[in-house]
């Protein structure tokens, strides 16, 4: 289909595309990887209203048909079983890069295969954006700062990893993935955005993914006891989807590169969080204390500076207002698991 590729990408290429004042946006083709996950879903949802087109690339390791079954007779719409480690051919003016696990309980399942899918995946993903011009926005993560030795981690701390950890399949590809997101765009010129997402919560988690925030709703709402790892006082910032969606396409739609911490600074202890689980589901819920798995990180907060004053971003949602929102959707997928 190459003359409305070649429209498309006239109109509405990547960056540096102009449009007459007074005229619409002209709707863009994007591609999402990991469309049928928690974040991607959601961040399909937005891309689809707003009017663009939406290539969905899946290989339904964590991501469901079901978060995306709604958007299936839109002709605007298309999901494509896809694994991101094997090449693949398209025309779009842009990429959100998303595939891969990111519950550690899942990263952890194939190590091998996480790594392969940071790395390799991203480079196919790069290779594409290079090939079609388009722009790449990569979804990496909080964990890129390890067990960090600065508190709240700014973009410009280089982080303290574990390289040969049980988490390095993750965090260590995700920092391969921002290395090869650089070398592209100094080397080849593709333009490239980097996200450094923290713990992000909301409707659609997988019930058992094993992430805290998605064991501690599904546990109180089961009557089973909170499953605290640790002491319990290790510490981390919880943000709502939406907020990070909002975020993701600021930061794809706007002039810089990043990396741009995206989080919600607000912290808590587990033991904290597992009191507003505890406040919002079932005042009756009780706490369990279990062996932590290795390399915790002892503690985790965005500094947002950048991304407020640069993409003019910051989130909106507080825990306290964002959990009943999950709440509602494990409440009803619990329900019928009965
Ligand atoms: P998720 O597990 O719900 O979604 C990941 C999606 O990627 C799934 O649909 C999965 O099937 C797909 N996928 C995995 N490997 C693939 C492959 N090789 N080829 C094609 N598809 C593949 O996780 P999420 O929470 O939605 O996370 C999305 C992205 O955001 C990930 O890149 C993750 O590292 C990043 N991130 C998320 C958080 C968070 O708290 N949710 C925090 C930091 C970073
Ligand atoms: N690639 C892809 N789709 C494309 C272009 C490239 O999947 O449209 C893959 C390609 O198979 C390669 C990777 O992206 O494995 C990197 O591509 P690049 O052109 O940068 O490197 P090269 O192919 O020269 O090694
Ligand atoms: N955790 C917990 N109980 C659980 C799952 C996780 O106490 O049932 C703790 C875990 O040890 C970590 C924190 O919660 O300190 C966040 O873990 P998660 O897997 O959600 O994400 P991470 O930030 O480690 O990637």
């Amino acid at each position: 289909d190459r003359s409305s590729t070649t429209k498309a990408s006239v109109a509405g290429g990547g960056g540096g595309r102009r449009v007459p004042v007074g005229l619409r946006k002209p709707a863009l083709r994007i591609v999402v990887t990991g469309g049928a996950g928690f974040v991607g879903s959601h961040l399909v949802d937005k891309l689809l209203a707003r009017g663009d087109s939406v290539i969905v690339l899946d290989n339904f390791f964590t991501g469901r048909k079901d978060n995306l079954v709604r958007h299936f007779g839109n002709p605007r719409f298309e999901l494509i079983r896809h694994d991101v480690v094997e090449p693949i051919l398209l025309e779009v003016d842009q990429i959100y890069h998303l595939a891969c696990p990111a519950s550690p309980v899942h990263y952890k399942y194939n190590p091998i295969k996480t790594i392969k899918t940071n790395v390799m995946g991203t480079l196919n993903m790069l290779g594409l954006a290079k090939r079609i011009g388009a722009r790449f926005l990569l979804t990496s993560t909080s964990e890129v700062y390890g067990d960090p030795l600065e508190h709240p981690q700014k973009e410009t701390y280089w982080g303290h990893v574990n390289p040969i950890g049980v988490r390095s399949c993750y965090d260590e590809g995700k920092r391969t993935a921002e290395t090869l997101s650089m070398d592209y765009h100094r080397g080849a010129g593709v333009e490239v955005r980097i996200a450094r997402i923290f713990n992000t919560y909301g409707p659609r988690m997988c019930l058992d993914d094993g992430r805290v925030v998605s064991n501690f709703v599904a546990q109180a709402l089961r009557k089973q006891p909170m499953t605290v790892y640790g002491d319990g006082k290790q510490t981390r910032s919880f943000q709502y989807v939406s907020d990070l969606v909002d975020g993701l396409v600021a930061l794809m739609e706007g002039d810089h590169i990043g990396p741009f911490n995206l989080g919600n600074p607000g912290e808590f202890t587990m033991l904290e969080l597992a009191e507003v689980v505890k406040e919002t589901v079932d005042p009756s819920a009780t706490i369990e204390f279990k062996p932590n798995t290795a390399d915790d990180p002892h503690m985790r907060k965005p500094d947002i500076t950048k991304a407020k004053e640069l993409l003019n971003w910051e989130p909106k949602i507080s825990l306290r207002q964002g959990l009943p929102l999950m709440v509602t959707d494990f409440r009803k997928r619990v329900n019928e698991e009965k």
